[in-house]
């Protein structure tokens, strides 16, 4: 079989486990067919290829491997989108109106833009011949999940469990303004937010409610026991000794065959899957919904919705699970804000906003 003849089944497979993904039929047509190669600065010497999978079966994609690439100015025509809109010629940038939002693509920039959200791509978008490539896996698993209906949300007795960062001995990080632990601040923040969800229809569980330290496992156990519909873990950053650190970031679990945005020297095999991959598309729904209401506060900058794969308060989750981290502690301006506890409560409001 030719390699291209190869590409396609990829993309085929790819196709078939999205749709069957998905609860709702999405209005989405095939990634296109045509496909182009990494650029040759990224192309890899060709390999022994493992046996095709069904197409039932999830594909996973070794990066600088399989590489698919796919048009963005195709795949947004495919769909009944226009002709995505060049923003700007050097670095190609693009943006398409969909529906639900617009979604703006850079060429060399590993985040894309959706609705002015940053959200983290798993492949650095590029251009060749005046056409921006986007790669097969982040159109299926960050764009598409995107533009179809968003998670599931209001339903009688829904419950979350919230999350609150460390505890105990293990204190998190420590404010650069006060010295206070992130723990207490976690805790703080995760008691200000019960009642606003509650109040929205939630039935609200918190994994620890002192100053206890809590095994990330307990804690995944602690949302099953409670059969959890979303898991919220609560967190705040730390860059020390360096300062100069700012902003909002919300991960979620990186998807098969995906690099991941955060590692922290931690093994990241884009070949391994865990339960909560089957919830990797109500995952960014989630974390994008979040994120956006705590930027939207307009006083953090957007660090954007990130991938991570070793956190294991996250993969090991039979429900879609989300970790925020709410702002740096090492960040003198952040840190004096969030000693504040009308800001932590401005924070809970904007999570609960999300969560209508
Ligand atoms: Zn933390």
């Amino acid at each position: 079989m030719t390699n291209l003849g190869r590409l396609g089944l990829v993309v085929l497979a790819l196709l078939t486990g999205c749709v069957a993904q998905s609860a709702r039929k999405p209005a989405f047509k095939p990634i296109p067919a045509r496909v182009a190669t990494a650029p040759e600065s990224a192309q890899q010497p060709a390999l022994p290829q493992p046996p095709q999978p069904t197409p039932a079966a999830p594909v996973l994609i070794e990066p600088g491997h399989d590489a698919t690439w796919v048009s963005f100015d195709e795949w947004s025509q495919q769909n009944g989108f226009n002709r995505p809109r060049r923003i700007s010629l050097h670095p190609l940038k693009c943006v398409i109106e969909t529906p639900r939002g617009l979604l703006s693509v850079e060429a060399g920039r590993d985040m894309m833009q959706w609705n002015g959200t940053e959200v983290q791509l798993g492949f650095i978008p590029f251009a060749r011949n005046g056409v921006l490539f986007v790669h097969a896996l982040d159109v299926r698993k960050n764009m598409i999940p995107l533009l179809l209906e968003q998670a599931a949300l209001p339903r009688p007795g829904r419950i979350i469990v919230l999350d609150p960062g460390h505890g105990g001995r293990n204190t998190g990080a420590r404010s650069i303004h006060d010295g206070v632990f992130e723990k207490d601040l976690t805790l703080d923040i995760a008691l200000r937010l019960k009642p606003l969800l509650e109040a929205r229809g939630w039935k609200v569980y918190l994994t620890r409610t002192n100053d206890v330290d809590v095994p990330l496992t307990a804690r995944v156990a602690f949302a099953d026991e409670k059969r959890a519909d979303l898991f919220l873990s609560l967190h705040l950053n730390s860059a020390h000794p360096s300062q100069r650190e700012s902003g909002i970031e919300t991960y979620c679990l990186t998807p098969a065959g995906m690099p991941s945005n955060l590692t922290r020297g931690f093994e990241d095999s884009p070949v391994n899957t865990y339960p909560n991959n089957n919830y990797d598309t109500q995952n960014l729904q989630y974390a994008v919904r979040i994120h956006r209401a705590l930027v939207q506060l307009g006083v953090s900058r957007d660090r954007g919705v990130r991938r991570a794969r070793f956190l294991g308060v996250l993969r090991g989750q039979n429900r879609p699970a989300v970790l925020v981290e709410a702002g740096y502690l090492s960040n003198p301006d952040e840190a004096r804000r969030l000693a504040d506890p009308a800001f932590r409560q401005t924070l809970a409001e904007a999570i609960a906003s999300a969560l209508e």
